[in-house]
């Protein structure tokens, strides 16, 4: 290890920066973050920097660096373009022990600064030694979805408890164990949303109740994965992927999804078995407050949005019913994702005013609509689930007076590599899909929009 990480206290330190343009500038500002007092010397300065510095017990100098400048200074930083001036800053700190940095230059500099992430008080912070600014930024940006910006207010209320919590459980390690169980319950998740007061009462709680006597309650994420592009997924679907020890997942959840969940959580499909029966509804439910009620973290990872087309109005439900706590993460629903990345907007200024999610999906055979809504023009009705019905809904479509020359599209598999558009008018689609051979999943999207597939075509 060539550096050794620490996090270094400002506060009462003066730190000298030399220089006096926009680099100095950056590292001005972060000084000030960290609450440091700042002696800036430079035989120019710019007017931003000036201001910046122009309040608190800040020093501006504007002449070349002198050696006595270095007097009183626990931290230095050499912002200047001139490598000799910089060479010259290094020497003398460094024969004053004092520790400095030198932008942009290693050799000359024995503290560096790193990439961070601050979500005070929480501060992650990244370096690679100077191999490579780029490498660095993108790990920040990894450590950025890892660490939600709400994480710093469970951070906050675990400082402020910390001593309340040592003095009322003095063993050490019955109070790591019993704050690794708070991290995984639905008090830390009341921490994070702000919910202070319930967080304590959760916390305490978990105090009276430490030698594991009574069983912690569990957790159900309802979570939208999105039509198949796993980049397709939200921050909180992957930070509830994360945080979940069980996945129940169906079959519009791809593969490439799923691998992003926990890699030791225990994966469930609940999906379309063989022969095409799903598992029943029922069950699902009474399986998310079975495992809700033992203590899990489970995610039930649906495709697209919970809540259009995909039931998880009917499993929250349940979870009321038994007092589960749940938090519900939408997801981009198939008619969003397949409409942008088949090139088709679903609403447009002149052409569609409005737009119809709807499902084909017959029941007992037939699919009963309120066919004659959907007939008038400029709008745009999305099928979901429809492709068996595809020629009845033309065809209802036509009969209460639809134009069959309306341009249609059917979307198989939006948004995953293998999608596949084929578009028509209402009365010669049917015709085109036979010949496609389209796998499931589809999406039917009817509208005048669809001609713009012609114009913006990505696929
Ligand atoms: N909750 C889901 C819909 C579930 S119903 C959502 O919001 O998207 C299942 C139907 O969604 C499928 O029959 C199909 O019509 C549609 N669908 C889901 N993913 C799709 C995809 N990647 N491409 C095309 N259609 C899709």
């Amino acid at each position: 290890m060539d550096y050794l990480p620490l996090f270094f206290d400002l506060r009462a330190r003066l730190c000298l920066v030399v220089g006096g343009g926009t680099v100095a500038q950056r590292k001005v500002e972060l000084l000030l973050d960290a609450q440091a007092t700042i002696k800036l010397v430079a035989p120019e300065i710019e007017p931003s920097l000036k201001e910046l510095l122009s309040s608190g017990n800040h020093q501006l100098v504007e002449r070349e660096i002198e050696a006595d400048d270095f007097q009183g200074v626990g931290f230095v930083i050499s912002a200047t373009n001139n490598r000799q001036v910089n060479a010259w800053v290094s020497n003398q700190a460094k024969a004053l022990h004092t520790p400095v940095n030198v932008v942009d230059d290693l050799e000359l500099t024995d503290v560096v600064f790193p990439a961070i992430v601050d979500r005070s008080p929480i501060i992650a912070a990244v370096a690679t030694g100077g191999a490579s600014p780029v490498l660095t930024r993108r790990i920040r940006t990894l450590l950025e979805t890892l660490i939600p910006e709400k994480m710093k207010f469970a951070a906050q209320f675990l400082g402020d408890q910390r001593s309340d919590l040592k003095a009322r459980v003095p063993d050490i390690e019955k109070r790591r164990r019993l704050t690794e169980a708070f991290l995984e319950s639905p008090a830390y998740t009341d921490a994070e949303e702000q919910r202070f007061e319930q967080a304590k009462l959760g916390l305490d709680q978990m105090i009276d109740e430490q030698d594991g006597s009574s069983e912690s309650q569990g957790e159900v994420y309802v979570v939208g994965a999105g039509p198949g592009d796993p980049d397709l997924l939200t921050l909180k679907a992957l930070q509830l992927m994360q945080k979940a020890d069980i996945v129940l997942y169906d079959s519009l959840v791809s593969p490439e999804i799923l691998q992003r969940a926990r890699r030791d959580a225990t994966k469930l499909y609940v999906g379309k078995k063989g022969g095409g029966e799903s598992t029943a509804q029922e069950s699902i439910n009474e399986m998310l407050v079975r495992l809700g009620k033992a203590g899990h973290r489970v995610c039930r990872l649906k495709g697209g949005d919970p809540f259009v087309f995909g039931r998880g109005g009917e499993e929250i439900e349940s979870l009321i019913e038994e007092n589960i706590p749940f938090q519900v993460v939408p997801g981009i629903s198939a008619a969003n994702g397949c409409a942008a990345y088949a090139g088709i907007p679903l609403t447009h200024r002149d052409y569609s005013q409005s737009v119809r999610f709807v499902t084909g999906h017959p029941k007992q055979g037939q699919v009963e609509l309120a066919w004659q809504e959907f007939a008038h023009k400029n709008q745009t009705v999305v099928f979901y689930m429809g492709l068996g019905g595809l020629e009845k809904i033309c065809q209802q479509l036509i009969q209460h007076g639809r134009d069959p020359n309306t341009p249609i599209a059917i979307v198989a598999s939006g948004t995953l590599p293998e999608q596949k558009v084929v578009t028509g008018k209402l009365d010669t689609i049917i015709g085109r899909v036979t010949k496609a051979e389209l796998k499931r999943p589809t999406l039917i999207i009817v509208g005048e929009v669809v001609a713009f597939r012609e114009k913006i075509k990505q696929s």
